[in-house]
């Protein structure tokens, strides 16, 4: 595998670099490296500016926005984009839905909403996960029966990322509860989320963020044509859109920023004659979280498809665990200054970013699920 990159492609690194650091605002850069939490509008500034500069949706199909870059340019797309501090663009549009519609969606559903989903006109929240249905996705219950030239929604969605904020929700129903296979009777619906009968209540978080919610959905009628691709084939859309998302949660540049933080902290932090950084011990752990990172990139570039079931598991994975661990050594850095719940200093923002990192092992598909693939697709288990 070729390890250096090309000429060519430190060009487009550094248009990227400066582009990013030149047009999108300080304070929300800032806001991401504090590991503040941002607002609705950050991210809409955000992904509005991006899009104006055609960057907002590379991975979709050219004839809606999406560029024809080579794995190697998304990746530097994407770790330039966390190294900046630059809020990625909305997942749920961008890595979710998006990529859906322009592959399976009519062509009035792709007129209609492809281009404010790029735009972030429209907001999206994802409704799969029900109470009884995480890891075994396809035992939703959520039902939706057809009446006329609609269906009639009902059930309740559960852990549904900044539904408070979200103008429509696409959702997994149950269309034929009498399929034999669970997931032959499921649809995939885009609903919308004034409809009547939808209620939001948030989930109160350990870290005191409210990022995640209960959607209650009571009756809600949702007009037939805002079914994507074919009743019943939902599952095949969800695998796809799956894939995608995981593909994008390895967070490679955000742990970057992280350990460099962390490295000039422990520079800073006075220990016996020395400093922490000088710790052998301290520096060793440091070192192999950096290894552990540059080879997590390494498999990253050279997995060309890797939306194919295993390598988007293992960069889950392993993406997942390196966040958590330099969360951890975060807290270590901050030593006690991490007990104060003071979100307007740092040692009181790790401890808040070290308990909000352990979603990372559970969201789109747990650790213990990931393994699970990982033992079936690659190693034959
Ligand atoms: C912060 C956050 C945001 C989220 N956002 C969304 C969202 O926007 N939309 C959405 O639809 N969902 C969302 N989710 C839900 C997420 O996808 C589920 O939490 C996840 O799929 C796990 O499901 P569960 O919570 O029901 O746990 P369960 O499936 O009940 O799992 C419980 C435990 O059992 C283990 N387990 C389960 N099955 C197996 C197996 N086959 N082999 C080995 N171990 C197993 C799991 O690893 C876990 O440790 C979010 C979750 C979090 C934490």
């Amino acid at each position: 595998m070729q390890l250096a990159l090309t000429g060519d492609e430190i060009g487009f690194r550094n248009h990227l670099r400066t582009l990013y650091r030149r047009e999108i605002p300080l304070e929300i850069r800032d806001a991401v490296r504090e590991g503040r939490e941002l607002g609705r509008e950050d991210l809409v500034t955000t992904q509005r500016i991006l899009n104006a500069h055609h960057i907002a949706v590379p991975n979709w199909p050219q004839q809606w926005g999406g560029r024809d870059w080579t794995p190697i340019q998304r990746h530097i797309w994407q770790d330039e984009m966390q190294l900046a501090c630059v809020p990625e663009p909305l997942t749920f549009n961008v890595d979710m839905i998006g990529p859906v519609l322009a592959r399976f969606g009519s062509e009035e559903l792709k007129v209609r909403f492809l281009a404010p989903t790029a735009n972030l006109d429209i907001w999206w929240c994802q409704g799969f996960s029900e109470p009884e249905a995480g890891s075994d996705l396809a035992a939703l219950r959520t039902t939706a029966i057809r009446d006329g030239d609609s269906y009639i929604v009902t059930g309740q969605k559960i852990w549904t990322s900044a539904a408070q904020y979200a103008d429509w929700m696409f959702c997994l129903v149950r269309t034929d509860p009498g399929a034999v296979k669970q997931q032959a009777g499921i649809s995939l619906l885009l609903l919308p989320m004034d409809a009547p009968g939808v209620t939001v209540r948030p989930i109160a978080l350990v870290d005191g963020s409210s990022e995640v919610n209960e959607v209650f959905l009571d009756q809600v009628r949702v007009p037939a044509d805002h079914l994507v691709g074919q009743e019943n084939q939902g599952w095949t859309y969800a695998k796809f859109l799956l894939g995608n998302e995981r593909i994008g949660m390895a967070g490679i540049g955000r742990t970057k920023v992280r350990l460099s933080t962390i490295k000039a902290r422990a520079r800073q932090t006075r220990v016996g004659a020395g400093t922490l950084l000088d710790d052998p011990l301290f520096a060793a752990r440091l070192a192999e979280l950096e290894n552990d990172t540059l080879a997590l990139e390494l498999l990253q570039l050279g997995a060309t498809d890797a939306k194919t079931g295993g390598s988007a598991s293992i960069l889950k994975l392993c993406g997942s665990e390196l966040q958590q661990a330099a969360t951890e050594l975060m807290l270590e850095v901050a030593g006690p200054g991490a007990l104060l719940p003071d979100a307007t200093q740092w040692a009181g923002r790790s401890t808040a970013a070290y308990l909000n990192c352990r979603k990372t092992s559970i969201y789109g598909g747990s650790t213990e699920v990931q393994r699970g693939i990982i033992a079936s697709t690659i190693l034959g288990l």
